[in-house]
């Protein structure tokens, strides 16, 4: 297994978010994350990503656990990449300097080198046009790319997707999910938490329903999306498609 969350718990105040939780995820796996508006998809993901400390249990990494607190988090942040829902790109700089900061300023990758690596991927990704635009001339769909180039040109073992197009107009969902096509494609290790269920079934090699802070019912989307075991997932999939 490359990502194994074992047990892992996480309360806001009164509220438990995250319930002993268990998710593990093999290499060039991608696996949905499916559950209702608050059932802890995005809590789970930062955890993953160290951007939230969990209360308890284990997140395993290559073998390594990450929830040690004696682990460097900019090291596990280089090899798990996590894309937002608003792309988060920094207003002020070009779409170049957003992707080649954190290499260069974090990471001490020599300048020249990070932006050959940013073009390459622009390149394939079809923006290397824009390398030099501000993110406000871009559309949103071209924002969301460059974002998740922006976690690409780290190498990540592991890329964390959180609900990537819900925040696009419909007619620009479609070239980002194309790009996460790709990425699997090419082997890309992916966690999407998402609500595009004709997506998921389509992308992703299993799903996983979250509910109550645990993984209710997971397996292959055929199974999970069309003939789920669960009642809560067949009320959760009747409400939403
Ligand atoms: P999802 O992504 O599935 O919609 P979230 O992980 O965003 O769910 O949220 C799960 C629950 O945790 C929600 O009830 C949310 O209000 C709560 N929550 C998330 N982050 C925080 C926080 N930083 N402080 C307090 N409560 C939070
Ligand atoms: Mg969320």
């Amino acid at each position: 297994m490359l990502l194994t969350c074992a047990d892992v718990r996480k309360t806001f105040g009164s509220a438990v978010v995250l319930d002993g939780l268990d998710l593990s995820v093999d290499e060039h796996e991608v696996v949905a994350l499916i559950g209702a508006s608050g059932s802890g998809k995005s809590t789970l993901l930062r955890c993953i990503n160290l951007l939230t400390e969990v209360d308890d249990g284990t997140i395993t990494l290559d073998g390594e656990d990450i929830t040690n607190p004696k682990i460097n988090p900019d090291v596990v942040r280089r090899k798990i990449g996590l894309v937002f829902q608003s792309y988060n790109l920094f207003p002020h700089m070009t779409v170049l300097d957003n992707i080649t900061l954190a290499p260069v300023k974090v990471h001490g990758k020599p300048p020249a080198a990070a932006r050959e690596l940013a073009m390459e991927w622009l390149n394939r990704v079809g923006l290397a046009d824009k390398s030099g635009s501000y993110p406000d001339g871009l559309s949103g769909g071209q924002q969301q790319r460059v974002a998740i180039v922006r976690a690409l040109v780290n190498s990540p073992r592991l890329l964390l997707l959180d609900e990537v197009t819900s925040a696009l107009d419909p007619e620009l969902v479609g070239e980002v999910l194309t790009m996460i096509r790709d990425l699997k494609g090419d082997g890309m290790t992916m966690i999407l938490a998402t609500h595009e269920m004709g997506f998921a079934r389509q992308v992703a090699d299993r799903v996983a329903f979250l509910d109550n802070g645990r993984v209710l019912e997971q397996g292959p989307p055929a199974q999970v999306l069309g003939d789920p075991v669960e009642a809560r997932t067949r009320q959760f999939l009747a409400r939403i498609i």
